[in-house]
């Protein structure tokens, strides 16, 4: 009743209010998340899920089950992407949501990124060895994907089976960051490419977890600047993967480049229960949320 009263309140000071429970921003197997694409749709349906997109990185090789999966459920699964992007030497994130799979530029973009995770996957095996004689990561890394996509997760599961870290946050802490043995400066896609891209496939583009990047607010309004003036439509004002205190400050951003406000857990795991599937802080209200563009 107190719940209808604020409800109530709140549509009266701003317009009609939208209960659905939106996840935007989540990961399957056929990237470094735990759930397969069925289990996930299954799990997200539990949790009341209205609207869910699968995100995974630089692939889209989980959307078809996951979509055959979300049919006789009331839940939506909305077609999305992660792509990896180097902005001013920095590894930025960017979603696509809604966008169409059989684009051929989509098609054509993943598979340049898919080669060159092969690559990269190839040489932080070899810094390894090189630096820390840890031998055939590789394939180590290899048995911990459960799809072509290989990353930084697959490496940081076979360290911790290995016994070289306890668990994968420290696994990254050791080695695959920045000066430490694993670490392979990245060279992705570049800001422009990956939007005009995603416009290609029909989809929304939207800069992910905006404040992970460490970037002061003077560089991330440069991102965000250069990500609107080549058509960038919204940004992560909520995220699983952010502090929830930066909420205030990129609802800001996003108010002030007049983008649309996403939302999403990045779930990737149970065992991450601080980015557990549907579960974030609400969107601040008076703003324009980018369901608005989903239907
Ligand atoms: P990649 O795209 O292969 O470089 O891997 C990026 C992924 O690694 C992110 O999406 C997270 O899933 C994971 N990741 C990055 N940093 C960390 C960290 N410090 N601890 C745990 N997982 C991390
Ligand atoms: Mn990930
Ligand atoms: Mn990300
Ligand atoms: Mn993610």
């Amino acid at each position: 009743m107190i719940k209808l009263i604020i409800v109530w309140l709140i549509q009266l000071k701003y317009g009609k209010i939208d209960l659905m429970l939106y996840d935007l921003h989540c990961h399957s197997t056929a990237s470094d998340g735990s759930l397969t694409p069925t289990q996930l749709v299954e799990f997200a349906q539990s949790k009341a899920i209205d609207y869910l997109s699968l995100t995974d990185h630089d692939t889209i090789e989980g959307l078809k089950e996951a979509q055959k999966a979300a049919q006789d459920k009331t839940i939506k699964l909305i077609n999305g992407i992660e792509f990896s992007v180097t902005w001013q030497a920095k590894t930025v994130h960017i979603v696509g949501l809604k966008i169409n799979p059989e684009s051929k530029l989509l098609l054509e973009r993943i598979n340049v990124l898919q080669k060159y995770r092969r690559f990269r996957a190839q040489e932080i095996s070899m810094d390894l060895d090189n630096k820390a004689q840890i031998k055939n990561a590789l394939q180590g890394a290899e048995l911990f994907s459960q799809s072509k996509m290989i990353g930084r997760v697959h490496f940081a599961q076979f360290l911790v089976h290995q016994g070289y870290a306890k668990d994968i946050k420290q696994a990254f802490k050791k080695f695959l960051v920045k000066n430490k043995p694993g670490y392979i400066k990245d060279s992705w896609a570049s800001l422009a490419d990956i939007i005009e891209c995603i416009h290609q496939a029909n989809g929304i583009a939207v800069i992910a977890h905006p404040a992970r990047y460490g970037l002061k607010l003077k560089k991330l309004k440069q991102l965000v600047d250069e990500f609107k003036s080549l058509g960038g439509q919204a940004i992560e004002v909520v995220s699983g993967s952010q502090c929830t205190n930066e909420i205030p400050k990129i609802n800001r951003l996003a108010e002030e480049f007049n983008l649309y406000a996403s939302i999403g857990s990045d779930f990737h795991s149970q065992d991450m229960p601080w980015n557990n599937l549907g579960q974030f802080p609400e969107l601040p209200i008076n703003f324009k949320p980018v369901s608005e563009l989903l239907n």
